[in-house]
């Protein structure tokens, strides 16, 4: 069966290694020391240091061997729990290492698994001891030695402090990744500008703070001429390039705080917040002759003109929408009036486009 959680799982399986790690080693001191008293057989120390000092390695290369990483770790995780169990009805259930091994192992599981992983951990860990009263023998022993707590005092103080890390990096990275996928949730795939919705909700809050600032700016439409004949000329590959050297292009041209984006197709979008009309034609212009200039040597017959429209702000405008209409209707106008060209809309009452004309 294919696991298509492997990439999570993988992750999830460095994770634990340090926790293992570190836990093995130093839980060993604390079940060595609850062990010593009882005068354990040699196979039983063997297996407690195959348990504390191989077996995280072990798990480790198993778990990214598999191929269900993810079940193959939580597998590894029962059998720390069953081992965990089984140390604790071999060291006849003394009380402050028992309750150090199986705590921090509740820890581990619920940080690894929620509330089924600590139910399984618990059933696990009754197998254990359950197994180790079948192999060894059990009994109850209620005293600690004062080395016995000193042994387990590591234990306490360490381990949590190593799974608080390893859950403080998981909570950095999960921002991280919120915050990239948030980015890349307002980006246009193609030309990395901003998309059409996250261009419209900033071209609402523009709208609002220049009524209440009385502040200029301008937007602008930027088309594309007759794109579909490129299109269906060179290939929607070449289309595509044309796309993207046209955003290159536009993000040369802006300020840092200008707002380019794609507004779908082949048509561009641009807030030009703090300027008057006459700068923003001109940077619309330099955009216009730079785009035309542009040749390739393997399509020598490509050309790429632009037919640009731009509506500044003012009180009169009742809503963003309006704003953006304006805008339309000058770039209406542009390409009514022959393309290549750059068209400003000073008010007046041309009609919503509805085709462009031929
Ligand atoms: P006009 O001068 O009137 O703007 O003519 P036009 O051909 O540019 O206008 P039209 O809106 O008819 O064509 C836009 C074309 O853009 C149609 C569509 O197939 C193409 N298009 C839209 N998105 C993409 C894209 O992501 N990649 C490519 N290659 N083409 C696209
Ligand atoms: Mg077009």
């Amino acid at each position: 069966m294919i696991d298509n959680n492997s990439g999570k799982g993988l992750s999830f399986v460095r994770r634990i290694y340090l926790p293992r790690f570190l836990g093995m080693g130093i839980g060993l001191f604390c079940v060595m020391a609850a062990m010593a008293p009882l005068q354990p057989p040699t196979w039983v120390w063997v297996l407690m240091l195959v348990n504390a000092v191989a077996w995280p390695h072990l798990a480790y290369q198993w778990a990214m061997r598999s191929a269900a990483p993810y079940r193959a770790e939580q597998r590894n995780l029962l059998l720390d729990s069953l081992m965990g169990g089984f140390w604790t009805a071999a060291f006849h259930f003394n009380p402050l290492p028992s309750v150090t091994i199986l705590s921090m192992m509740a820890m581990n599981n619920v940080a690894a698994g929620g509330k089924r992983m600590v139910i399984r951990g618990l059933l696990a860990q009754l197998v254990g001891m359950l197994l180790a009263s079948l192999v060894i023998g059990t009994g109850l022993q209620l005293q600690a030695t004062p080395l016995q707590v000193f042994a387990c005092l590591p234990m306490l103080t360490l381990y949590p402090l190593a799974l608080g890390w390893v859950c403080y990096r998981l909570a950095i990275k999960l921002a991280d990744h919120k915050r990239q996928l948030s980015a890349l949730s307002r980006t246009d795939s193609l030309t990395g500008l901003l998309n059409h919705g996250s261009w419209k909700d900033l071209l609402l809050l523009k709208f609002q703070i220049c009524r209440q600032q009385q502040l200029p700016a301008v937007i602008a439409l930027i088309d594309i001429d007759h794109f579909k004949t490129i299109n269906d000329t060179f290939g929607h590959v070449v289309g595509d390039c044309v796309l993207r050297h046209l955003s290159q292009e536009l993000r040369r041209n802006l300020r840092e705080d200008d707002l380019g984006g794609r507004y779908g197709g082949d048509e561009f979008c641009v807030i030009f917040p703090n300027i008057d009309e006459a700068r923003a034609g001109q940077a619309m212009e330099r955009l216009r002759e730079r785009v035309n200039a542009y040749r390739n040597p393997q399509l020598p017959a490509l050309r790429i003109s632009l037919s640009i429209g731009l509506a500044a702000f003012n009180a009169e405008l009742k809503s963003a929408e309006h704003w953006l209409e304006e805008a339309d209707k000058a770039l209406y106008a542009a390409k009514h009036q022959g393309r290549d060209q750059v068209n400003f809309n000073r008010g007046g009452g041309a009609p919503l486009r509805l085709a462009y004309p031929e």
